[in-house]
C-alpha cells in the first residue's frame, strides 16, 4: 500500500534562508516553489534521490505552518508517505478506526492528492498521504 517516502515536510519561517541551507550547505538542487492558497503555505521542493525535501513557508500568521513554529518552533512538521491509491488508503485507515484530519483527499503542492493522518492517531507524527500520477 506504501510504496515509499514521498517526501518529508519541514516547517520555516523564511524561505530563502531555509534554501540557503539546502542547496548551498547540502548542496540539493531547487526544483521549484508553488503557492498552495489553501494551505497558506508557499512551497520549496527539492529531490534527494527518489524522495523530497519539501520546505513549508506559512502566507498567514493564522495558517498551520504559523501555528505549527509558534507552538513547536522550526522542523520537522510532517511525513508524506506515497500511496497508489488516496480513496482506498483512507478507506482503510477508516476502516482501522484511525482518526483523520482529512476526511477527502485535497490538491496538494505538485498536483499531488493527498491527507493527513491526525498526529494523536500516529504517536505524535503527522503523517500525510500522497498520490501521484
Ligand atoms: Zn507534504
Amino acid at each position: 500500500m506504501v510504496r515509499k517516502v514521498d517526501h518529508i515536510g519541514v516547517a520555516v519561517s523564511n524561505l530563502e534562508e531555509a534554501l540557503k541551507t539546502y542547496t548551498d550547505v547540502l548542496g540539493l538542487e531547487l526544483q521549484g516553489t508553488e503557492v498552495v492558497e489553501e494551505q497558506k503555505v508557499r512551497v520549496a521542493f527539492m529531490p534527494v534521490g527518489d524522495t523530497e525535501i519539501e520546505l513549508l513557508e506559512s502566507t498567514d500568521p493564522e495558517g498551520p505552518i504559523a501555528k505549527f513554529i509558534e507552538k513547536r518552533g522550526q522542523g520537522i512538521q510532517h511525513i508524506a508517505f506515497r500511496v497508489d491509491n488516496i480513496e482506498e488508503a483512507l478507506e482503510r485507515m477508516r476502516q482501522k478506526g484511525v482518526r483523520l484530519i482529512d476526511e477527502k483527499p485535497r490538491y496538494g503542492a505538485g498536483g499531488a492528492r493527498i491527507a493527513f493522518l491526525h498526529p494523536k492517531a500516529t504517536g505524535g507524527v503527522l503523517v500525510e498521504l500522497c498520490e501521484r500520477k
